[in-house]
């Protein structure tokens, strides 16, 4: 049992973000500190942030042990929020320095209080209007009214400190001292929601029932797009605050919370807090702090602010929780949604898993009684689901280079003479996926990674979707040095707009891609447009397929229904079954039936069949039933082990070494596969080799693993990392 205080001098036990593998030894400061507090410890000749763990170890000279510079100005870290990172740690096998630098994201929280200062717009021009300056100003004007630190400023101006400090003596930009600790505004939650439907009510009830009572459960709530879920979360919300507690709603899609930010100020009088990449520091700094000390009801974030320090999480609402992206592929490998349960089993903590095409691990949880489970089954109001069709792609007539058929067309001609929108849905960014040379056969790649360029004539360029790098097209083949006969081959969004521009020369158009958007704010403005109605065919990739509300679409075109059933992925029947039917769910809304026209080479598939019945229980028990029989997840367990290097045989002679040494695996009778190139086989000149570790559910996988790729021995190039439930396999 650690002590709640340690008084002046006392030795504690300080984790740090660095990465060491161990506690280090420090002295309590003057006045003494608290078990949790955050820290500044001298290590070595810098100043590094870290956490009081527990009493001194001892095992230093005691004459060498430093006292702890200073206590820093925030709630200590909660014994609730240490197990979760000690748990999710061991089961992610991430050491606990890395741990902990995902629950100190707060920027400047090692900054003395002192030290913040902000900048504004101020009220005069600058004397002499340099780019610098104007792009200082622009940002400023861009964000109307919020402050930034001066980092933060003069990096998104692109202006060093010393403009932004200049144009500060013009009076031109605004230095303040940084608002601190300002309370957010109360939620209301007496104020009257909408007049729940019968069914939402019974599901709201259920559910809220659960958040009053307290104590952890898990509640799948599955319900066609448009059924309510939002809805009825929204009223465990309610009952969530009223109770006292806090909240917290992950979303998959910056872009997506708009929308749902609306409406919960609709609901409840005020804004939510945000948390995500989008959001200024001193705003994260904010929001930090209030979660802390219990004043942020309700927090509405990406996967990174489930390791916000809630003071009293009662609730954890994961909508659309089969998003791939809720997989932190990047640093520590964890699925938010499954951490999200985690968190709430140890908060005592009611989670709900909100979706129209749930996982096969929720469904499967679900299944097995361990998630309670709320079906909201028609959609809201008189709305119905759009009627799902094929269009069999080899019975119309196409030219080459077209890939919008007669039957699709004639559709969007009927909306457009009835002023309803239409869809048209290809999950390619860019212009054309492959650029060959017609002379050689060559194929542009990427000269970093085992990706081909894909063209992207807004920018001018060949862009590498693995690793952002780009170029201009080349006039002459690399490889053979013709010129002129480089060719695009299939469609990407860029074309299909192209084609579109022929075909409708009247039709408002928009192409809804990530990649032609500067920022969040111009995406959030092209989707606000849309449902303005002031666009008649929107033609969009997966970044449609989410959960926004475009009330005039009543028709969804899918260019290619076959594309995500190539490839030899387990997941692809569930992917694709999942993201047809998300994007189907764009048709028809309120009064208006919608209709989805899938086009298709393969009409008889069972995918397409039950994406086009929507039988969705038979779908998901014969891929249960799959997985079962193949002792996949979630019926199995897997782990994978990514080796990578500059030198590619140098990742592959790690990989046959690890193969020759599977003795810990043989232990709880893994099988391992591999090495084989990972799926992204080079990245950033690295190339990346994988092994694959297969068990069966309720061994000690983790312990396993550990040892096994403990026997490694480290070298300068090489690198390692472990990814439990690897995403694709
Ligand atoms: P989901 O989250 O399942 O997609 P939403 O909660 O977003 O569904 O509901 C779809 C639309 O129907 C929204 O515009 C919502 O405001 C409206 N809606 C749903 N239920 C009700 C209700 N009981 N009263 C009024 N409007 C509702
Ligand atoms: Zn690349």
């Amino acid at each position: 049992m650690e002590p709640d205080f340690y008084d002046t001098d006392d030795l504690v036990a300080v984790l740090t973000t660095q990465p060491l593998d161990r506690l280090l030894d420090y002295r309590a400061p003057e006045g003494g500190c608290a078990q949790g507090a955050f820290v500044q410890v001298p290590l070595g000749p810098r100043q590094v942030l870290g956490v009081i763990w527990g009493p001194g170890q001892g095992n230093f000279d005691p004459a060498k042990i430093r006292p702890v510079t200073r206590v820093l100005d925030a709630a200590p870290m909660r014994d609730e929020m240490r197990e979760f990172l000690i748990r999710a740690g061991d089961y992610t096998l991430t050491p606990m320095t890395q741990m902990l630098r995902l629950a100190t994201r707060a920027p400047g929280l090692s900054d003395p209080p002192s030290m913040q200062k902000v900048y504004r717009l101020g009220d005069t021009d600058p004397d002499r209007m340099t780019d610098a300056r104007r792009r200082v100003l622009n940002v400023l004007n861009d964000y109307g009214g919020l402050s930034f630190t001066l980092k933060e400023l003069s990096d998104m101006a692109g202006a060093t400190s010393s403009v932004v400090k200049g144009m500060v003596k013009q009076g031109a930009v605004r230095e303040e001292q940084a608002p601190r600790d300002t309370p957010y505004p109360p939620m209301d939650t007496d104020r009257r929601g909408n007049a729940l439907t019968d069914g939402q009510a019974e599901a709201a009830g259920r559910i809220a029932e659960g958040v009053r009572r307290g104590g952890y459960g898990t509640t799948l709530l599955r319900g066609v797009t448009g059924s309510g879920k939002t809805e009825v979360y929204l009223e465990a919300i309610a009952a969530c605050i009223a109770a006292g507690r806090q909240a917290l709603v992950l979303l998959p899609e910056i872009a997506l919370s708009e929308q749902f930010l609306a409406r919960v100020e609709q609901r409840f009088g005020a804004k939510p807090v945000e948390w995500h990449s989008g959001v200024t520091m001193t705003e994260r700094r904010r929001a930090w702090k209030m979660v802390g000390q219990g004043a942020a009801q309700l927090v509405v974030g990406a996967r990174s602010a489930l390791f916000l320090p809630f003071r009293d999480l009662g609730l954890i609402v994961v909508d659309e929780e089969h998003d791939t992206s809720y997989k932190q592929e990047d640093g520590v490998l964890y699925n938010a949604r499954d951490m999200s349960v985690l968190r709430a089993s140890i908060a005592g903590a009611r989670v709900v898993l909100a979706s129209a095409t749930p996982s096969l691990e929720t469904w499967a949880n679900a299944d097995a009684g361990k998630y309670d489970r709320v079906d909201l089954d028609a959609r809201f109001g008189a709305a119905v689901l759009p009627e799902m069709r094929a269009i069999d792609m080899r019975a119309e007539d196409l030219s080459p280079g077209r890939w919008i058929s007669p039957s699709l067309a004639r559709a969007v001609t009927a909306r457009m003479e009835k002023g309803e929108q239409s869809l048209l849905f290809l999950n390619r960014r860019g212009y054309a996926p492959v650029t060959v040379c017609r002379a050689c056969g060559e194929q542009i790649g990427c000269d970093h990674c085992d990706a081909r360029m894909v063209e992207h004539r807004f920018l001018k360029r060949l862009v590498c979707h693995q690793c952002g790098e780009t170029k201009p097209l080349p006039e002459a083949c690399p490889s053979c040095k013709v010129e002129g006969k480089l060719a695009a081959v299939g469609p990407g969004v860029e074309r299909l707009a192209e084609e579109v521009a022929v075909a409708f020369p009247e039709a408002r158009a928009a192409v809804l891609s990530s990649d032609l958007f500067t920022s969040a704010r111009a995406l959030k403005q092209a989707i606000a447009d849309i449902a303005e109605g002031d666009i008649d065919i929107v033609i969009g990739t997966q970044l449609v397929a989410k959960g926004h509300n475009f009330p005039r679409l009543t028709l969804v075109g899918v260019i290619d229904a076959d594309l995500g059933l190539q490839g030899s992925d387990l997941r692809a029947a569930e992917r694709t079954f999942q993201l047809m039917r998300q994007v189907a769910g764009r048709a028809g809304r309120a009064e208006t039936p919608g209709e989805a026209l899938l086009q298709t080479h393969q009409p008889d598939h069972p995918v397409i069949r039950a994406i086009l019945t929507g039988d969705e229980e038979a779908f998901w028990s014969a891929e249960a039933e799959a997985r079962r029989l193949a002792g996949m997840p979630p019926y199995g367990r897997l782990a994978a082990v990514i080796l990578s290097a500059t030198d590619e045989a140098a990742a592959f002679r790690a990989g046959q070494d690890l193969a020759r040494r599977t003795a810990p695996l043989a232990a709880i009778s893994a099988q391992v596969f591999g090495p084989a190139p990972a799926p992204i086989a080079r990245v950033r000149g690295r190339h990346r080799v994988r092994m694959l570790v297969k068990a069966d559910k309720g061994v000690a996988l983790q312990a396993a693993m550990a040892k096994w790729v403990g026997q490694l021995r480290p070298d300068r190039d090489l690198r390692v990392a472990v990814d439990i439930d690897p995403q694709s396999f």
